[in-house]
């Protein structure tokens, strides 16, 4: 059984009387804190960065790079700022695996839900579009526009590793309607990817030797898919600068000098 409110003894409200006697009713910090754990619940934090925050990030990261620690300080600033300063902007952290992004991400996603009450999401883009693929094509209509909708409508919506998909028409228009939407309503998103974050390389075909052996032509094209821009197109690419705060990050993968610290 849970227990009653001292507070509002259970009624979730609380009266405040103004200064010329006239009263008026706000919701109580409990019932504040119950919103506030609902909405995180379905949030889809998985699992492994369920304890993340930024201040579990600040004790693991404490000996990193200059970067990595100046990333810290923007996702500070951006949860201090929300919403006013932040005005829609989001933030897209870039780097190389297993320096903590999606750890910032969340933490900062935990933050505004939590201290702000804002609602939020999070989606590995891989798993976004999976997920809204078979509900497209399958008799679950309802539940795609459903889906989409919170995803376009949530306050803050995290969109982890993006660009890690099979690249498809249907698949950039709705990654491109997605981001699109929630920027033209003042919503922020926060990105990750372990791509550099380079515009598209302009000279594409030009850049494989038409001489070489198909094989050598292969490595070459996959060399320049290698930054976010050929990863995911001009169009999105461009939006994503205008919408976001760049975070670059170097370093060492965390996650293996931790696993050498402890097997060592
Ligand atoms: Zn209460």
């Amino acid at each position: 059984m849970s227990e009653v409110c001292t507070i509002c003894g259970g009624l979730g409200l609380k009266v405040i009387q103004r200064p010329d006697g006239t009263q008026f009713a706000q919701d109580c910090v409990c019932r504040i804190e119950r919103r506030a754990a609902r909405v995180l619940k379905n949030a889809r934090i998985p699992r492994r960065y369920e304890f993340c925050s930024l201040d579990s990030y600040e004790t693991m990261h404490s000996s990193a790079t200059k970067s990595v620690k100046k990333s810290l300080i923007v996702s500070r600033k951006f949860t201090e700022g929300y919403p006013i300063e932040t005005s829609g902007k989001g933030l897209l952290f870039v780097g190389s695996a297993g320096l903590g992004k999606t750890h910032l991400a969340i933490g900062i996603l935990k933050n505004l839900i939590l201290e702000r009450g804002a609602t939020g999401i999070f989606w590995e883009h891989k798993e976004l579009l999976e997920n809204l693929r078979s509900t497209y094509s399958g008799r679950h209509a309802g539940a795609e526009a459903e889906m989409l909708k919170t995803v376009i409508t949530c306050d803050l919506l995290v969109l982890d590793d993006l660009g890690d998909i099979t690249p498809s028409d249907w698949s950039w228009d709705t990654t491109s309607y997605i981001l699109s939407s929630r920027y033209n309503e003042d919503r922020s998103t926060i990105i990750t990817s372990n791509l550099p974050n380079k515009p598209p390389s302009i000279a594409f075909d030009e850049s494989v030797d038409h001489f070489a052996s198909e094989a050598a032509q292969e490595a070459q094209k996959a060399m320049n898919r290698r930054t976010l821009g050929d990863r995911i197109g001009d169009r999105i690419w461009s939006r994503l600068q205008e919408m976001c705060v760049v975070v670059e990050m170097q370093g060492e993968d965390f996650r293996q000098k931790v696993k050498r610290a402890s097997f060592a």
